[in-house]
């Protein structure tokens, strides 16, 4: 099958992704269990664990990009001390709305925000957080390298980002696995569980086109991070990418 997906200019990009969001906001955290067989809370509690969090009531800023519903934000503060605050980025209202939802049923106040903006242009000045993540974001980004530039500049010096992604598999036998996996399976159950498989479609070209762990790891060289180090999640179905502003 083809799917059509890879011709698009990259203004039009972001419109896809966008209308891919708002279509599956409400069951995206369903879709992320049954899609990832549950594997996605291995890898999210990975990177939370990365951060570097205090335990303790020292203050400590994180940003996390494309921040969908919160998910990240949420796993953060339980991870963390008191002094923890979040700020969940993302471009797409409806998907800003659902964690907004779901801070104040777990009734965080003020210990997260939320904002809605564009990861190729941060709204926060220079040097604003201890750290800045984006899980499953950075490949849906137009430009990456101006997204990863900007993430680096919102970091104060020492600071770290973390940067968490489909990679590539590089274990034989379940690269052929995961190749029939992702291509048959996930666009059913995108049918099945949110009447749409296409948006499903556009999830499975994205992966295959994002680099693998250390071409993506020179890009973050490229954006200026320092001490960059990248990490095979689950055989190299995801991938961790950390790296410094020094
Ligand atoms: N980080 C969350 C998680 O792991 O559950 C959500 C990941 S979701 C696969 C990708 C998110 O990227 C969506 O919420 C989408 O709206 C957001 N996104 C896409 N393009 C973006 C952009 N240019 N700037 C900020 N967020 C963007």
């Amino acid at each position: 099958t083809h799917f059509g997906f890879s011709d698009v200019r990259l203004d039009d990009k972001q419109g896809l992704v966008d209308d891919v969001f708002h279509k599956v906001a409400s069951r995206y955290d369903l879709m992320n269990d049954l899609m990832s067989g549950g594997l996605h809370r291995a890898w999210k509690s990975a990177m939370v664990t990365a951060i570097g969090l205090p335990k303790g009531p020292r203050a400590f800023k994180l940003l996390d990009v494309a921040g969908g519903t919160g998910d990240i934000a949420f796993r953060a503060l339980k991870h963390g001390g008191q002094g923890v605050a979040v700020t969940v980025f993302d471009i797409n209202g409806a998907m800003l709305d659902v964690g907004r939802e779901r801070a104040r049923e777990k009734k965080l106040g003020d210990r997260v925000e939320f904002v809605q903006g564009n990861a190729e242009e941060l709204p926060f000045a220079s040097g604003s957080f201890d750290a800045v993540t984006i899980a499953f974001g950075i490949r849906n980004v137009p430009r990456i390298p101006a997204a990863l530039k900007e993430m680096r500049r919102a970091l104060k010096p020492g600071g770290r980002a973390l940067v968490l992604e489909f990679s590539k598999v590089d274990v034989p036998v379940l690269d052929r696995v995961y190749d029939a996996f992702s291509f048959n399976v996930i666009p059913r159950i995108g049918q099945m569980v949110a009447g749409d498989a296409q948006p499903y479609q556009y999830l499975v070209e994205s992966i295959r086109r994002f680099p693998d762990a250390e071409t993506f790891a020179d890009m973050m060289r490229e954006a200026g991070f320092e001490q960059v180090t990248a990490t095979p999640l689950t055989g190299g179905v995801a991938a961790l990418h950390v790296g410094f502003r020094i």
